[in-house]
């Protein structure tokens, strides 16, 4: 059966607008100000029309998981909003990285020095000025997962160091999926520390670092503990079909 959809009757906007509620509650909460969290809505698996839906309710920013995916959906609607935000919020395989510097305005998930070198070499080549990008953290160990150990953080910022078109803009993590969102706290809170360190030690240059970390069941927890960048996909869009 096909249900023909008039503007807005998918629900999406008052998903926006209740999702916006809870990002300005949670911050109220923390005693910071909700203009320092960006809501980044994961439009992965979702066609360019939802986004669009999305872009007329206010929403400026998107995340991709996957570069493959992105691309037609990001060169067809970069046309219709050249100011909307493109973010690369899963793992990037080298092969990929040439066109992934072209199509986002930022990359969440760098988690190896190869991975650094290879972007700042793509950039030169290409005549780019900058690549911002978030180093992305695993702090639970989990194999499964992308993202560099924080024994590997060292390696990571002594690649930066060699950049002069990557730019690290502060850190980005997964936690382990619980249920409760309170077991992820530790997780978000130790990521703030660690991007702290690195601030003292100047690696984001007169930047704060910004701290990606909060999805649907947990982005509230996450911006109490700091976030300013919270990826949130089902919350506003819905439940994805296929798997990503
Ligand atoms: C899919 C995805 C999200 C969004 O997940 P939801 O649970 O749908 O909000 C956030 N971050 C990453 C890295 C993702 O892959």
């Amino acid at each position: 059966m096909s249900v023909e959809l008039k503007p807005g009757a998918s629900g999406l906007r008052a998903r926006v607008e209740e999702v916006r509620r809870r990002v300005e509650a949670s911050a109220a909460r923390a005693g910071r100000d909700p203009r320092e969290v960006r809501l980044v809505a994961v439009s992965k698996t979702h066609p360019s029309a939802l986004v669009r839906e999305a872009i007329a309710a206010g929403l400026s920013d998107f995340g991709e998981n996957r570069v493959q995916e992105a691309e037609e959906k990001i060169v067809e609607l970069k046309r219709e909003a050249p100011a909307v935000r493109w973010h690369l919020v899963g793992h990037l395989q080298a092969n990929k990285a040439r066109r992934a510097a072209r199509l986002f305005d930022l990359i969440h998930s760098v988690d190896s020095p190869s991975l650094v070198e290879r972007l700042e070499r793509v950039c030169e080549e290409d005549g780019s000025e900058g690549l911002d990008v978030l180093l992305q953290i695993d702090l639970a160990g989990e194999a499964t997962k992308s993202g560099a150990g924080e024994e590997e953080m060292p390696a990571l910022v002594e690649s930066l160091k060699g950049c002069a078109r990557v730019r690290c803009r502060g850190l980005m993590t997964l936690p382990p999926f619980f249920d409760d969102a309170e077991l992820a706290r530790p997780y978000f809170r130790r990521l703030r520390v660690l991007r702290d360190e690195l601030r003292a030690r100047g690696l984001f240059g007169d930047g704060a670092g910004a701290l990606s970390m909060g999805m649907s069941h947990d982005f509230e927890t996450a911006i109490e503990e700091g976030a300013t960048l919270v990826r949130v996909g089902t919350a506003i869009f819905g439940a994805r079909t296929s798997a990503a």
